[in-house]
């Protein structure tokens, strides 16, 4: 492979936490019931992803991996309003560059699935049938492999599990109708372990344990004023009693797992202008927007949102913040 596909690779993908957050997104895209994580040597040595999905066909393996193949984008206009979280194609061709990929699938009503292996974009071989049960196994084996000063650094730095168990978590908060499991290789014991279906605050507290979950607050605002965006956030927000030193802020945009500095500086603020004994807060909030609203960086790696008018957004948050924790302070 060129070294300039390679190091645009691991632009996309900088490290392992990276790779699960692009296989984790494809699996809810494909409407999965449950998504499972296993990593070995923190993601260096094996990540494994498998899900219940839809599968993928065929005749959709050959191209798989090539740039820029998405099921998910028929028409350019589709980038305004895309629903789904992928849409680039990028992330299974970049992992091949710097990895070694192999898939395993099956589609509904098919006798047997197929295992295919990737390297570069392209195919090792023809895919081979094979037993599977439902869904879609995506195994990347050696990550960075042909990159050694990333490696090293990797391998240097503690590992990347840890940043692998908080994704996981995350996506278990938001998405509660998903089974998510997140585990060291050949370990019984998973991490995270969650079972759809029960409540959010039942999820945060099975994910980030009951002193967490006890401490929280519902909290909801909608705005259907037709001058502004309209928008609805709903979430759960950390009351006076919460004590940590560092902000948790799950944020979830149109169902997008996303970070915006500039809303969680501004909930930081009313915590420490609210509540004297100022703890840092824990929240986690999902904000609907039409999608025209939120400027989605196109660069895969940033996870950075900004959205249309912002300021007076985050000005209603913040009240509606404000609000709750002066109601349950007095
Ligand atoms: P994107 O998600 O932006 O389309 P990816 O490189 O992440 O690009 O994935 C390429 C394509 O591979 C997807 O569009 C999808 O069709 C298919 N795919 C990847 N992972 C899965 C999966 N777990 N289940 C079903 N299809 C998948
Ligand atoms: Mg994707």
């Amino acid at each position: 492979a060129s070294v300039v596909n390679r190091i645009a690779a691991g632009e996309v993908i900088q490290r392992p936490s990276a790779a699960v957050k692009e296989l984790v997104e494809n699996s809810l895209d494909a409407a999965s019931t449950s998504v499972s994580v296993s990593v070995k040597d923190g993601g260096l040595k094996l990540l494994l992803v498998s899900d219940d999905g839809h599968g993928i066909r065929h005749e959709d393996l050959p191209i798989l991996c090539e740039r820029h193949t998405t099921s998910k984008l028929s028409k350019y206009e589709d980038l305004q309003t895309i629903k789904s979280m992928g849409f680039r194609g990028e992330a299974l061709a970049s992992m091949t560059y710097v990895g070694h990929v192999t898939v395993t699938t099956i589609t509904e009503g098919q006798l047997h699935g197929y295992r295919v292996s990737y390297r570069d974009g392209v195919m090792e071989h023809e895919p081979k049938p094979c037993a599977a049960v439902k869904g879609t196994q995506i195994m990347v084996e050696n990550l960075f492999y042909n990159m050694a000063a990333r490696r090293k650094t990797l391998q240097n730095s503690n590992d990347d599990y840890p940043k692998i168990v908080d994704l996981i978590s995350r996506f278990a908060v938001h998405h509660m109708n998903v089974n998510f499991s997140c585990r060291k290789y050949g370990s019984n014991r998973a991490d995270v372990h969650t079972i759809g279906g029960s409540s959010r605050l039942d999820t945060i507290r099975t994910v980030y344990g009951a002193s967490v979950a006890r401490d929280l607050m519902e909290i909801s605002v909608s705005d259907d004023n037709p001058t502004r965006s309209i928008f609805k956030m709903e979430g759960f927000i950390s009351n006076s009693n919460y004590v940590a030193k560092k902000t948790t802020m799950i944020l979830f945009i149109n169902d997008r797992l996303v970070d915006c500095t500039a809303l969680k500086r501004a909930v930081e603020l009313v915590y420490s202008a609210t509540l004297p004994k100022a703890s840092k807060p824990f929240i986690y909030m999902s904000i609907n927007l039409p999608s025209d609203h939120v400027d989605v960086n196109i660069h895969p790696t940033k996870r950075e949102v900004s959205l249309l008018n912002q300021d007076s957004l985050i000005d209603t948050i913040q009240s509606a913040i404000e609000a709750k924790l002066m109601s349950s302070n007095s």
